[in-house]
């Protein structure tokens, strides 16, 4: 479905990337993780045309997205969350999926954004009552939104930046099931970042890690849980969660 060839990013003269490839199937949910700072979510800006690669090419079932705008990707059928969630505080939670909606598809009406909007926050389990506030959300709230919005653009691939951040073990068991779940039921590719590996390592089926812009390590958790190159770099960092050396095969 999307195959990676040397993607690079420079930011002047650091290199924020560094020659990444990789592929992600149809049908798959792939980790991506490694320290703050490594690389993942400028690897999602260029996937979703925030900016352009360096260099590197990116082909979405047989299309290259490099250079393409951020609205003719989503158009094409990739979502994407932002780590930072920054929704319209002043609209409802409603009428913030139903704009990502609108916009985020190619040639839809009025009535198939909010009906696209409903059905993204049903599946997260937010309210659908337009009256409900988007201020009234806290930190798991908001990551709910930021996927329903993602949701409501009806991708077939769906990039997951962060989606446990700031939130307690609960929620990210539940977070973690979501995505499971948008897999499951509908049928939804997934590339999800973290820089935590914890719960992440039950639901994904491969993963990817980077360290300073490289790919150090690719396989199942339990695989890149066990690599020495992982190990040391997650050692003596506030990063490490053993929940990764418990991982199942
Ligand atoms: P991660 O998501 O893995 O925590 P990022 O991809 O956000 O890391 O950042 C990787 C590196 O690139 C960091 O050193 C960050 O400071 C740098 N960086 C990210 N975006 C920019 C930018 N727009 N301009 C300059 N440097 C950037
Ligand atoms: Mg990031």
């Amino acid at each position: 479905m999307l195959a990676v060839e040397h993607l690079y990013k420079h930011f002047g003269g650091f290199t924020a990337v560094n020659d990444v490839s990789f592929d992600v199937e149809q049908g798959e949910i792939l980790g991506l993780i490694g320290p703050n700072g490594s690389g993942k979510s400028t690897i999602f800006n260029m996937l979703a045309g925030a900016f352009p690669p360096s260099a590197g090419s990116i082909l979405f079932e047989g299309r290259e997205l490099a250079g393409l705008m951020p609205h003719r990707i989503v158009h094409l059928g990739i979502g994407r969350t932002f780590q930072i969630p920054r929704p319209f505080r002043r609209l409802s939670i409603l009428e913030n999926a139903a704009l990502a909606g609108y916009y985020g598809q190619d040639r839809v009406s009025r009535a198939e954004a909010w009906q696209a909007a409903e059905e993204a926050l049903e599946m997260v389990g937010l309210p659908t009552d337009p009256r409900a506030e988007t201020g009234s959300l806290g930190a798991a709230g908001l990551k709910k939104l930021e996927l329903a919005k993602a949701l409501a653009t009806k991708p077939r691939l769906l990039l997951a930046d962060e989606s446990l951040g700031g939130l307690d073990d609960s929620e990210m068991d539940q977070a973690a099931d979501m995505l499971g779940k948008i897999r499951a039921e509908m049928g939804i590719t997934v590339i999800w970042v973290e820089h935590i590996m914890g719960v992440l390592m039950r639901v994904v089926d491969r993963v990817m890690v980077l360290d300073h812009g490289e790919k150090i390590s690719e396989g199942t958790p339990a695989e890149v849980a066990n690599d020495p190159r992982v190990i040391e770099v997650y050692l003596g960092t506030d990063t490490v969660d053993t929940g990764a050396a418990a991982a199942p095969g």
